[in-house]
């Protein structure tokens, strides 16, 4: 199921086909989420609503980017391309996590939806198999990224999250240092994290968008759980791998994160850590209801050159998939309206 894409029990050959049958006759199935609907952006992303047969069956919204977001730039895997033949050279799937997410950071689309369940770990790595599949990906030869960056707050689903990260890496054969996890900064996850080996752990990325508490605390009403601190302490434990450095996603939201001041703050900020660490800049993206605005790319850039010259490595994600409500925090299941 997991490595050669296999969706029915009777395609199964290395299984008798006296089993086969014999498991078809009492009723056995193997299912794996479904892309029910495909949208597709000019700029080749793709995004999917996946069906997922679990217990209480739902749908999901998993991303597809030929080219990546340049989420890894500076990351010391951003670069071999996938060889020869396809008409993409990297690629990366944003994955889902859970059905809406009850974090509720204000500038996020998925968080309209509230909390609707936990994903099963075979939903999560379902996700991606689906992906794979459908664009005949060669696990261990083309060169893909995994970002669990989807709907959902993966460390409020720990455990099943964890579990597909293990399905994803002894199964399907994907590489832990491709993967990412985002967490809006739920310390019980990170402390939890912290325990993971090494070599079975995705990288770390912390869902800053503040420069400081006042601010996160406004657009991000989980940190007056867990302040910036806490968070700050519950990472410092995480065993690196050798060029390893934790990422700080940051949204920049216009007149409310991305002024001059707040770029000079952040650099403080990340700087106090002393964590080997980089900033990824998002430019916020739009979204029905929700009230902020874009920041002009040159604000961006204006934002990542000062924490450059503060000597923050910063990097400006690539907006992907705008027009279909792919890109960071726009994912909500738009299908239904
Ligand atoms: S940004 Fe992530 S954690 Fe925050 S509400 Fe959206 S999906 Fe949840």
């Amino acid at each position: 199921m997991y490595h050669q894409y296999v969706t029915e029990l009777s395609s199964i050959t290395t299984l008798s086909l006296e089993l086969r049958r014999k498991l078809t006759t009492q009723g056995w199935q193997i299912a794996r989420p479904e892309i029910a609907k495909a949208f597709q952006s000019a700029d080749g992303t793709e995004r999917y609503l996946v069906n997922c047969p679990g217990p209480k069956p739902e749908t999901v919204e998993t991303v597809w980017m030929p080219e990546g977001d340049d989420g890894e730039a500076g990351d010391s895997t951003d670069e071999e391309p996938s060889p020869d033949t396809k008409s993409w050279r990297r690629a990366t799937i944003c994955v889902s996590s859970q059905v809406g997410c009850a974090v509720n950071c204000q500038f996020c689309l998925t968080a309209k939806l509230g909390l609707q369940r936990n994903l099963t770990a075979g939903e999560i790595a379902g996700q991606v198999v689906a992906v794979l599949d459908r664009h005949s990906v060669r696990v261990g030869c083309d060169r893909v990224n995994l970002v669990f960056m989807g709907m959902g707050e993966p460390f409020l689903n720990y455990d099943n999250f964890m579990a597909a990260v293990r399905l994803l890496v002894r199964e399907v054969g994907l590489s832990p240092q491709r993967m990412t996890v985002s967490t809006s900064g739920i310390v019980p996850g990170i402390e939890r994290f912290a325990q993971e080996p090494p070599d079975l752990r995705p990288k770390l990325a912390i869902s800053l968008n503040a420069p400081n508490d006042e601010v996160r605390a406004e657009i991000m009403p989980i940190n007056r759980k867990w302040p910036i601190a806490k968070v700050i302490e519950a990472v410092r434990p995480i065993r690196l791998r050798p060029h390893e450095r934790i990422t700080f996603e940051y949204v920049l939201l216009g007149g409310v994160t991305d002024r001059p001041e707040h770029a000079r703050e952040l650099a403080r900020l990340v700087r106090r850590t002393g964590l080997p660490a980089k900033v990824n800049l998002i430019a916020w993206n739009p979204g029905p209801g929700v009230a902020y605005s874009t920041p002009k790319p040159e604000t961006a850039e204006r934002f990542r050159r000062i924490l450059a010259d503060e000597g923050i490595p910063a990097y400006i994600r690539q907006p992907r998939g705008r027009d279909i409500f792919a890109a960071c925090g726009q994912l909500k299941r738009t299908v239904e309206a």
